[in-house]
């Protein structure tokens, strides 16, 4: 029996018509795995229920934010005190203070953060105070990593550009793009050469703190310790943008697991911690909230005291401040092991299941987000996962989807697990896959 999507076809025809593509995010159009996107009405815990009443597993918790499952119900009753309390102050409130200082309690070389609404605007702002700083303007970039729509870093990059297999976005001028020099992640003998000859003009090198984006690519061992030492070596700064990984691998993202305060990866940085971190998703608990940070004295260049000027009309705003504080909260050392071992009984029965059906596979992991990607071989770079096999995602995703569970739509992505998911949905789960990797085969 094929689900029913009338309801979520006729919505998304109308979308067309008000809306480019339908959507207000482009990976939402489900153009990777083609088929009709599933308008969702309701959430709650690790359930989606879309407008033709269909319930599904979550697998993508809103790309990341929603680590605790949806309206969880500290969350919930935080935001609708905040709420009952008005919506916007355009002042500085109590709230806004209290999630800067769990930030920084949490992730040990941030000295201050400021808030801001998106990932996007966090990556932007990070990267003009980090050439404000430096007096420099040249800013180096991974292929397959995402830091948002900045004009600067939208080259090669991964999530909803790599699905489209756009090399870059029309409207970024080439004085933008110009300025920004892509490199193949891991690639240390890249980053040493580019160093050895344009050095002196380098701002800033960003990555993600663990990539994502182009699925789950983390850093092969010493990579970022490497670029602490190649940057601080020639005078630019480095960019760690956690906007997906903060917060969700661990108790203070990547840079927790990086260092081994969390455990699993240690000696991420001995000759320093970047300079300057992003943050979004978890932090807002599913509202708009983001924010960058570092040091103090790097901190202090921006405006009012500083020259470089950055804003926000909603910044730090009171109901989101209180739902990223609360979820913050909520995000204690109890959480972080059973989210791994539910992402293990996940990818363990996912990679039985493809095996037994002699699909060619390979897991990859930050944390708890991992990607499986249609290859046998590991992926260490985008042209790495560029080279799996997108149809056979699609084929399982749409198999998936029939099954009860929503899986990002497509290939390019970490999937997302919840503490909400339970027995009940982690059966829904089993239940679903060995139909989808026969489709897959
Ligand atoms: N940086 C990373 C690593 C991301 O994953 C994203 C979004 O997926 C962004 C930045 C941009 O964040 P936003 O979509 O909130 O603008």
């Amino acid at each position: 029996m094929t689900l029913s999507t009338t309801a979520s076809q006729v919505l998304f025809d109308r979308a067309r018509e008000v809306t480019p593509g339908g959507v207000n995010s482009p990976v939402r159009a489900f153009r990777g795995v083609g088929g009709v996107p599933r308008f969702i009405d309701s959430a709650r815990g690790p359930w989606l229920t879309d407008v033709d009443g269909n319930r599904y597993v979550d697998l993508i918790c809103s790309w990341g934010p929603m680590i605790l499952g949806h309206a969880h119900p500290d969350v919930l009753a935080s935001v609708t005190d905040a709420a009952a309390k008005g919506f916007s102050f355009g002042t500085p409130s109590e709230n806004e203070v209290a999630l800067a200082a769990e930030i920084v309690e949490r992730v040990e070389p941030l000295e201050q953060v400021r808030l801001v609404s998106s990932g996007t605007e966090a990556t932007m702002s990070a990267l003009r105070l980090a050439r404000g700083a430096t007096g420099r303007s040249v800013v180096v970039k991974f292929a397959g990593c995402y830091h948002g729509h900045v004009d600067a870093l939208l080259a090669q990059a991964g999530s909803g550009v790599a699905t489209f297999a756009l090399p870059d976005s029309a409207g970024v001028p080439a004085s933008a793009a110009g300025e920004t020099v892509v490199l193949p992640y891991n690639d240390l003998g890249a980053v040493e050469e580019l160093f050895a000859v344009r050095g002196e003009e380098i701002a800033a090198v960003i990555t993600e703190a663990s990539p994502g984006n182009m699925g789950v690519v983390p850093p092969a061992p010493g990579f970022t310790e490497a670029l602490r030492r190649i940057t601080s070596a020639h005078g630019a700064l480095l960019i760690s943008d956690e906007v997906m990984t903060g917060f969700r691998c661990s108790r203070s993202g990547w840079y927790g697991l990086e260092t081994g305060a969390e455990g699993a990866h240690p000696g991420g940085y001995p000759s320093g911690a970047p300079d300057l971190f992003t943050f979004g998703k978890v932090m807002g608990g599913g509202f708009p909230a983001a924010a960058f940070g570092g040091r103090a004295d790097l901190m202090a260049r921006l405006a009012p005291d500083g020259p470089v000027y950055q804003a926000g009309t909603l910044s730090g705003n009171p109901v989101a401040t209180a739902a990223g504080l609360a979820t913050l909260r909520a995000c204690t050392d109890e959480l972080y092991p059973r989210l791994l071992e539910t992402a293990r009984t996940i990818a363990d029965a996912a990679s039985d299941a493809l095996s037994a059906e002699g699909v060619a596979h390979t897991v990859q992991w930050a944390g708890s987000m991992f990607s499986i990607f249609f290859r046998d071989e590991p992926v260490r770079s985008f042209a790495d996962a560029q080279a799996q096999d997108t149809s056979a995602y699609g084929r399982f995703f749409h198999a998936m989807l029939e099954g009860g569970v929503h899986l990002p739509p497509s290939a390019f992505e970490a999937w997302f697990v919840s503490g909400a998911l339970d027995a009940e949905a982690l059966d829904v789960i089993r239940a679903a896959l060995p139909a989808a990797a026969q489709a897959a085969a």
